[in-house]
Order: structure tokens, then C-alpha cells, then sequence
């Protein structure tokens, strides 16, 4: 049975270019990149020039790129480096309902030490109006963090926008774009953004590194203490492998973006189209358009989503019911609540995200076991048959 892993947005495969790139570092040029010695200056240039890369993807400059251990730290940091840099300012922040936890645990948390949330409402495709965070801005207002691309629904912010809002205003603005560094052109001058967060393992790269890209100027302070790496910004020695791995996968994206979005788009389209057509009572989540060249998200009423994903996973592939941090637990997700579906509709949603591997022949194969699938479950539903 060919296996088919639908679920890129949870994480993609490292490519198999990115782990060559990355072997030497491991056994070769292993050194610590603060030492003095060749092999530590080995790995000291070898991250430096995937800075400048990682810098050069975004329109930055290499100084304002600092490597993390991921998405989440690269969120935390952002957040919580903001927010007491800056607490003597103010103490309001203002985020989105439909955020990763990485932003609204650490909102959370800092709700807990004093700060004030606004959680803005989303409409229905999942899009924050920029009207609304202009009226929530208040004067003790610091921090505005809305995300690139949701990573459930795949809804496309309009972060150029929200972010003139807060430069005219002089607050800080963080977007993450975990889930779309990589696959969306970026330009931090043109979004208008003071903080940026990446994550290398949705771009192809390894587990465990991302960055944040911080603009020249913004107050933030470490929360990780220890050496002088990243210029007293992060300590720890740096994960030489990792960082490489990660440049290397941007190299890659940088080069192949343009392309396989398109090819990317054509086949969430051929996926979307089809399912509508061979499944009844059955909506697209996420904006039509606006939406990540990848991302189909679909709820389907009178059956659950973990039963359509065990079953579909029995069949070979690999979907999600939500995000995948949350597909463990039973709670409906809070961005499909958040777009205003009930939670008994939400939890009938299924999360399929195309990649690199995904070819027509998937999409036909899910187009062909999705509805027999949902059909068997149907017919078990004491709710749809009183409906019939
Ligand atoms: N932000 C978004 C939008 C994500 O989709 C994810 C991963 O699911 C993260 C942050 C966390 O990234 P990481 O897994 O690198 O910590």
C-alpha cells in the first residue's frame, strides 16, 4: 500500500539535500562555534552564512536574526521579550483568537503577571479586520501579534496592513510565520513587521531550530541566560547541524517556492473541488482564496473527525483533525469556534496540508476513500439517519 502523509503542516519531511548538508557537522566540523580552534570556527562560519541566508529570505539584515529552538521560542521570546522590555510603556497587547498556543499560552502567562489580552474576533473565513485592532488600541497599548497564515484553516492575514496601523502608532508588531516562511514570498520592510517567527521543520528542515527575526531598535529582552551567544540574546551553544540543515532548507525554498506553490495550489484546488462535489453537507473552513496554496480544511457534519482520520489512516493516509498540538485531546478547536462553527460541527473537520511528495495520484486516492469512508460512518450515525 503506497502511503500518503497529508498533514505537512504538523511537520514535513526533512529533504534528503538538507541531511546531506547537515552530516559533516555532526562528525566533522563538530566544534563548538566559541571556540577559539579551526573546528570551532568551522561551525561559527557555517551559521553566520545561514544568517545572512535566513536574513536574505526575509528582506532583513543578518544582525536581526536570532536562532531558536523552534516556532514556539521564537513566540515566546517574542511576546514575553516585548512585554516586560516594555512594561514601564504600557501594558495591553493585542492578539487574535485563533493564534498557535505558542502566542496565547504565552499571552496567557503574562496575563497572570499584569498585562492585558484583547483576543480580536476573526469573521467567518477566519480573517482579523484591521479596523478592530485599530479600535483596541489604547495608550498603554506595546505589542500587536497577529499570525502570517493560520496553520489550521490556512487563512491568509492581512499583515501588511495591521502592521501600518502599528508603525503610525509606534507599537511593536509580531506576526508568526511558522507556516509560511518558505512558502509565501516575505518581506519584513513590506509587511511592515517588527518580529518575525520561523520554524525550520515546516520548511523541510530538522526538528528543534527556527528563528526570530527581531528589527534593529526594538526593545526586547533574553529570557534564556548563560553565554555570549547570538549576541547575548539566546544562550546556549548554538545546534550546529540544525542551523545548518535549516539554511540549507531555505536555500532550497527560496529557489523552489514560486513554482511548487502553484503546483501546490492546483492540487489543494483539485482536492477542494472534489470533495465538494462527492460529499454532501460538507463546508470549506478558511478563506476561499486568501488561503495557504496547501491547505484544504473541510468539515463534515454527522461524523467525527478522529473517526474519518483512523480510518483514513487504516486506508494509508496520514490527515489531522486540527492542530496537532491539539489532535490528542477532545476539545473542539478554538479557531474553528472562533470562525463561529458549533463544536458539534467542528469536531466533524478534517485538516489535509499538500507537500513536496503529494502528486495528483493522492489526491485521487483520497477523492476515492474519503467518501466510501464517510458514507460507512454515516450510516452508523443515529442523527443522520433520522435526518434521511
Ligand atoms: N506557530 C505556528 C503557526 C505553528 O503552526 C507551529 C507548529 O505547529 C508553531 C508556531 C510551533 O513551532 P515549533 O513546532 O517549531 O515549536
Amino acid at each position: 500500500m503506497r502511503r500518503i502523509y497529508l498533514d505537512h503542516a504538523a511537520t514535513t519531511p526533512t529533504d534528503p539535500r538538507v541531511v546531506k548538508a547537515m552530516l559533516p557537522y555532526f562528525t566533522k566540523s563538530f566544534g563548538n562555534p566559541s571556540s577559539i580552534h579551526s573546528f570551532g570556527q568551522e561551525g561559527k562560519r557555517a551559521i553566520e552564512e545561514v544568517r545572512d541566508r535566513v536574513a536574505n529570505l526575509i528582506g532583513a539584515k543578518s544582525e536581526e536574526i536570532v536562532f531558536t529552538s523552534g516556532g514556539t521560542e521564537a513566540d515566546n521570546f517574542a511576546l514575553k521579550g516585548v512585554a516586560f522590555a516594555n512594561e514601564k510603556k504600557g501594558n495591553h497587547i493585542i492578539t487574535t483568537a485563533i493564534e498557535h498556543p505558542a502566542v496565547i499560552e504565552a499571552c496567557k502567562f503574562l496575563e497572570k503577571r499584569g498585562f492585558k489580552v484583547t483576543y480580536l474576533p476573526v469573521d467567518r473565513d477566519g480573517l482579523v479586520n484591521p479596523e478592530d485592532v485599530k479600535k483596541a488600541i489604547t495608550d498603554k497599548t506595546i505589542l500587536i501579534s497577529v499570525m502570517h497564515a493560520n496553520n489550521e484553516i490556512g487563512t491568509i492575514e492581512p499583515i501588511a496592513e495591521i502592521g501600518k496601523i502599528a508603525q503610525e502608532r509606534e507599537i511593536y508588531f509580531h506576526t508568526d510565520a511558522v507556516q509560511t516562511t518558505g512558502h509565501l514570498p516575505i518581506d519584513v520592510d513590506k509587511l511592515n513587521v517588527d518580529l518575525l517567527s520561523i520554524s525550520s521543520h515546516k520548511l523541510y528542515g530538522p526538528k528543534g531550530v527556527g528563528a526570530l527575526y527581531i528589527r534593529k531598535g526594538t526593545r526586547i529582552i533574553s529570557f534564556i541566560h548563560g553565554g555570549e551567544q547570538e549576541r547575548w540574546r539566546r544562550a546556549s551553544t548554538e545546534n550546529v547541524p540544525g542551523i545548518v540543515g535549516f539554511g540549507k532548507a531555505v536555500e532550497i525554498a527560496k529557489e523552489e517556492m514560486d513554482e511548487e506553490g502553484k503546483r501546490l495550489a492546483s492540487l489543494r484546488n483539485r482536492l477542494i473541488k472534489g470533495i465538494l462535489e462527492r460529499i454532501e453537507e460538507v463546508r470549506l473552513n478558511g478563506h476561499p482564496e486568501k488561503r495557504l496554496p496547501n491547505n484544504v480544511n473541510v468539515s463534515v457534519e454527522f461524523v467525527e473527525g478522529e473517526s474519518m482520520l483512523l480510518n483514513l489512516d487504516l486506508a494509508g493516509i496520514a490527515v489531522s483533525t486540527g492542530s496537532a498540538c491539539s489532535s490528542s485531546t477532545l476539545e473542539p478547536s478554538h479557531v474553528l469556534l472562533a470562525i463561529g462553527l458549533s463544536p458539534v460541527i467542528a469536531h466533524g473537520s478534517l485538516r489535509l496540508t499538500l507537500g513536496r511528495g503529494t502528486e495528483e495520484e493522492d489526491i485521487d486516492q483520497v477523492l476515492e476513500v474519503l467518501p466510501k469512508i464517510i458514507q460507512r460512518l454515516r450510516a452508523m450515525s443515529p442523527l443522520y439517519k433520522k435526518k434521511g
